[in-house]
C-alpha cells in the first residue's frame, strides 16, 4: 500500500510517496512563490504530483493523497479557511487537485501530521497511547492512541499548547493569559533569557549572544552546558513549566511516551534528563501508576509527509 505524503510550509511545499510500513521514497520539492495566487500554486503542485506518479510508476498503487498544511481548514470540504503564513484565505484545495488528480484527496493541520507520522513511524510506534508535543515558536501538539488523532469537532481540537498552566500568566499568542505555550516556547524561552540576562551582566550567555538580538533557544542550554549558574536557573524554570504541562497531558491521556519534537528538543539530555526526573518526582499515583517516558522525535522533516500519508493507512 502506498499513499502520497504533501507537507505545505511557509517557503516550500515537499512530498513523497510513502509505504504503509512508513518507509519514505525519495521525494519531490517546489518554492512557494509568495506574489503568486494560492490557485497558480496549487496547480503546479498538482502537475509535479502528476509528473512524480508517473514517473515512480505509482498510478495504480496509489490509496490517495494526504496534505498537512499550516492553517484553519474545513477538512469535510476540502477548503483553507485560512493559512496565515502564507496568506490563503478559502482554497479549495482538493477540488483544485482533483481536476487533474482523480485519487481520494485528504487534508489535515499540518502539526497534527507531524505528530501522527511521529506517533505511528517514528519515536512512538510500537506504543499505543502517544502524545507528541512542538516545542517551536509556538506549542502544539496531538494526542494519538491507536493510530487515530484526537481531534475533536470539526478537527479544530487538540490545542494542547494553550492549556492554561498559569491563571492570568504571561500573555499568550491566542488572546488569554497563561498557556503552556507562553512558557514553554522558544518565543517564551528567548523572553525570559533575556530578562535574566539583563540582570546578570557577567553570564556566560553575553558571550554566546553579545546582543539581545541574537538570543534564542539554542543560548541558554549553550551556557547551561558549561555549568552559567544564571542559564542552569532558566533551564530549570522552562523545565518546571513544561514538566507541569506535560504532567497534565499524562493525567488526561496516562500516554506509554511523549514525544518531544521542535528545534528546542534539539537541546538533548541536558533537556530530556531534567524533565523525567520531573515527571518521575510529580507522577500521579507514586508507583501505582505507570511510568510516562519523554524522548525525542526521530523523524526529523519527513514526519509531516509521513503522517499525512498515514490518513490512508488504517
Ligand atoms: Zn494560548
Amino acid at each position: 500500500m502506498v499513499a502520497i505524503g504533501i507537507d505545505i510550509g511557509g517557503t516550500s511545499i515537499k512530498g513523497a510517496a510513502v509505504k504503509s510500513n512508513g518507509k519514505i521514497f525519495e521525494g519531490f520539492s517546489m518554492p512557494v512563490n509568495k506574489w503568486e495566487s494560492s490557485e497558480t500554486c496549487i496547480r503546479k503542485l498538482t502537475v509535479m504530483v502528476q509528473n512524480y506518479i508517473e514517473r515512480h510508476q505509482l498510478a495504480d498503487k496509489i490509496e490517495g493523497i494526504g496534505i498537512g498544511i499550516p492553517g484553519t481548514l474545513d477538512i469535510s470540504s476540502g477548503t483553507i479557511n485560512y493559512a496565515n503564513n502564507l496568506r490563503w484565505e478559502n482554497v479549495r484545495i482538493v477540488d483544485l487537485m482533483h481536476e487533474i488528480l482523480p485519487y481520494q484527496i485528504k487534508i489535515m493541520n499540518d502539526a497534527n501530521a507531524s505528530a501522527l507520522g511521529e506517533a505511528r513511524f517514528g519515536a512512538g510506534k510500537h506504543h499505543p497511547t502517544v502524545v507528541v508535543i512542538t516545542l517551536g515558536t509556538g506549542v502544539g501538539g496531538a494526542a494519538v492512541i491507536d493510530g487515530k488523532i484526537i481531534e475533536g469537532n470539526e478537527s479544530k481540537g487538540g490545542e494542547l499548547g494553550h492549556m492554561t498552566i498559569v491563571v492570568d500568566g504571561e500573555m499568550c499568542t491566542c488572546g488569554r493569559r497563561g498557556c503552556l505555550e507562553a512558557y514553554a516556547s522558544a518565543t517564551a524561552l528567548t523572553r525570559d533569557t533575556k530578562k535574566a540576562m539583563l540582570k546578570n551582566r557577567d553570564s556566560l550567555m553575553w558571550k554566546l549572544a553579545p546582543e539581545l538580538n541574537f538570543v534564542d533557544g539554542t543560548v541558554p542550554f549553550g551556557a547551561a552546558k558549561q555549568g552559567d549558574p544564571t542559564a542552569l536557573k532558566i533551564i530549570d524554570n522552562f523545565v518546571k513549566y513544561l514538566s507541569e504541562g506535560l504532567l497534565n497531558y499524562c493525567n488526561i491521556f496516562r500516554p506509554n511516551v511523549i514525544v518531544l519534537t521542535g528545534g528546542i528538543a534539539n537541546a538533548g539530555e541536558i533537556l530530556f534528563s531534567r524533565v523525567n526526573r520531573y515527571l518521575r518526582a510529580y507522577n500521579y499515583g507514586y508507583k501505582f501508576t505507570p511510568k510516562v517516558e519523554v524522548i525525542p522525535a526521530t523523524l526529523g522533516y519527513d514526519a509531516g509527509k509521513i503522517g499525512a500519508a498515514a490518513l490512508f493507512f488504517d
